[in-house]
Order: C-alpha cells, then structure tokens, then sequence
C-alpha cells in the first residue's frame, strides 16, 4: 500500500515526539488509551467555516479567518481543506491526558479540592514566545504519538477516576473545537462538568455556542497592550477582550491568570489600566490570578518574575477594588488563599496544589454571611 505524505510523517516523526510528553498511564482499562492507527484517516467536518469559490473556504472559527485553498491548511495546522470542505484532523485524537487537581489550571472559585480529566490535542492559533507547552501547541498532528478517543470514552475515563470534571487544556483548545464540544456534551451524561483553559482567541458565535456545554472558563490574558500580544504571541488583544465581556454576558463562571513577564508586561501602569477595565466591563468579583514567569521556550533570556513584582501587581488590583486577586506559581504564599472581601476571614486555605476548604458555607462566608461568587459543591 502507497502511504500519504501524512502517513509517512507521522511515522517519522513519532518517535522523537513521543518523549516530549508522556502520558500517565491509567490502570484501569484495556480499551483506553489506545493509539491512532497511522492509516486511520477518518475525518470530522469543521463546525465553523464558509466555502468560498474555486474551492476556497474561510475558516470562521477564530479571528484569524484564515482563507484557505484546496489541499492547505488554516495557521494553527490542525485543519484541512479537500476539496472545499474542511476538516478537524484532530477530533478524538487527544496527544496527552493527566488527572490533575483543579487547582492546576487554575481554577480557584471553581469546586476546589476535586480532579479535573485533562486532555490536549497538538495545535495551536497563536504563538506565545514563553509558552509553556511549546512541545505539543507548536507541532502538527504528523509530529505527535496520538491515541484515539471518543467523546463517549473521555467522559467515561473521567468518570472512572473519580473526576468531578473535564479540563480541555494544556495547548489550545478552541482549534479542538467540536472535539472538546462533543466531549462536554457526553461529560453532562455522567455528571461530569467541563472547563476550558484558552486563550481567548475565538470568534463570538462559537464562543456563545460553546457556552452552552462549558461550566467554566479560564483564561489566559496575556497582557493589556496590543504590542505584547503582536510581538510576542502574534495575536491580537481586541478580541480577547471582546471574549472575556461576552463570557460575563454569557452568565459562565469564567477566572483570569495574567502571567507577569519580567519588563514586557509587569509596569505598573499596565496593570493598573488593565485592573480598571477588568472592574468597569467584568465587575469586582472576577477572580484574577497574578502568575510567576519561568523562562520557557523562545524567551530564556529573562528571569523569573521577582516575588515583589507579583506583590505589586497584587497590591495594585486590590487598591483598584477587585475581590479575589491571587499569586500563583509561589506555593506557601499568604496570597494563594481565599479571603472573604467584607471581613477578611480566610475561607480556602491552600499551599500549592493542598485545599482546605474551612471557613465557605453554601457558597457564603462562614463568618459574616457574605456571598462569594463561584460554583461550589
Ligand atoms: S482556527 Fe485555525 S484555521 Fe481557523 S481561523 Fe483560527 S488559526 Fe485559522
């Protein structure tokens, strides 16, 4: 039998690929994980394009709307147009799954203290020069050892690991799209929820959509001027703004982490505008997540982010009136812990990823009865 092109890479390729991010092996099961069959080339339609003449089409999913010709691919490589319709090459083809708290992602207002089923496929639509998980989000589908797994299977595999959710994460979700959608959908059936870990960086219709099946979002708001967001992801920041408003009129619990790079992101003033449109257009309540740099990627001439600049920026969100501002990446710090805004009780108590929820009562403080916005158990 002739291969394809793909066939041959993924062959090539796969090798090397494979110990770049091992998966946790699960003990439970004979049928899952399971690895793509090389030959196995079947394909699910996108959910979000247009077909434009001479075989063109104009992928409409993120803001990029890549237009694409017969036989090529959008920028985030993981679709495909033959013969003017275009395909997902990656639907329930996950590179990579772990079992990990919540608390991970971070999701902090969000049923603390229960795992979260994660899964990534290859892929991404921007490209972050600090990226933390370059090796899967900056490679094709032919570069990557994927397993095969049904919507039906993921929910399942969560359910059976005693996860209260699905996290779809660690690369970019949205160019999953109708994967992580599917998944959501199957999860509900066995009372397991789902969050997305993205970007941001999708156009407003399947964002609304995808509100429908999600329980809550994190997302990753890179910086608060275009420049970083040109310079270093090669993206824009108008439409993450416009998906964070969207969310907040959607009604999804939705928490922001805001990874403070070392001189390209951490100015005061930055942080500060940043904090006043956070508090104008999403209110006090959303949670905001100051996060500590670690040179990754195409940016190891930096330094970690010092801890009294994630103070700063910390001290600088609370004067600005937001609620639950939190440092993360310094485990013991007094600010990973929840506090109530009227009194000032602690109310979660964690040191990196070990929760003790202790003074939250129905969703209330414990001590002075005051509403803290999240979804808890
Ligand atoms: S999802 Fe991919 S193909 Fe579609 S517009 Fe975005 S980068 Fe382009």
């Amino acid at each position: 039998m002739a291969w394809t092109r793909r066939q041959f890479l993924r062959t090539v390729l796969s090798a090397s690929a494979a110990s770049a991010f091992p998966t946790l092996a699960l003990p439970y099961s004979h049928r899952f994980p399971r690895e793509s069959d090389p030959a196995d080339e079947s394909l699910v339609e996108a959910w979000h394009y247009e077909k434009l003449p001479h075989k063109k089409i104009r992928c409409t999913l993120c803001p990029r709307e890549c237009v694409i010709d017969d036989q090529e691919r959008g920028y985030c490589g993981v679709r495909e147009n033959r013969g003017g319709v275009y395909y997902t090459l990656v639907y329930g083809k996950p590179c990579t799954w772990h079992v990990d708290p919540i608390e991970k992602k971070p999701l902090f207002h969000f049923i603390p203290g229960t795992k979260a089923f994660s899964i990534s496929t290859v892929g991404c639509n921007i490209e972050c020069k600090f990226c933390q998980n370059w090796q899967i989000s900056q490679i094709r589908p032919e570069q990557s050892v994927d397993y095969v797994a049904s919507p039906g299977e993921i929910a399942w595999a969560a359910d059976a690991t005693g996860c209260a959710s699905i996290a779809y994460t660690y690369a970019e979700p949205v160019i999953f799209y109708e994967y992580m959608y599917d998944c959501a959908v199957e999860g509900r059936k066995r009372d397991v929820r789902s969050v997305m870990i993205s970007n941001g960086y999708i156009n407003r219709e399947p964002m609304r959509q995808l509100c429908k099946v999600l329980d809550a979002v994190k997302i990753d708001f890179k910086a608060y001027t275009e420049r970083f967001y040109r310079e270093l992801c090669r993206g824009h920041l108008k439409p993450v703004l416009d998906t964070l408003v969207l969310l907040k009129q959607m009604g999804i619990w939705f928490e922001m982490v805001y990874l403070v790079v070392p001189t390209q992101n951490d100015s005061p003033d930055e942080i500060r505008q940043m904090c006043r449109w956070i508090l104008q257009e999403l209110g006090p309540d959303v949670p905001l997540h100051f996060t500590r740099f670690y040179p990754q990627y195409k940016m190891r001439n930096l330094p970690p982010t010092p801890v009294k600049t994630l103070e700063r920026a910390w001290e600088i969100a609370r004067d600005e009136g937001l609620h639950f501002v939190y440092i993360g990446n310094v485990p013991g710090h007094r600010a990973e812990s929840t506090y109530c805004p009227s009194c000032d009780r602690r109310l979660i108590y964690r040191i990196g990823y070990a929760v003790e929820v202790e003074g939250l009562r129905n969703g209330r403080c414990a001590h002075c009865g005051r509403e803290i916005p999240g979804v808890w158990l």
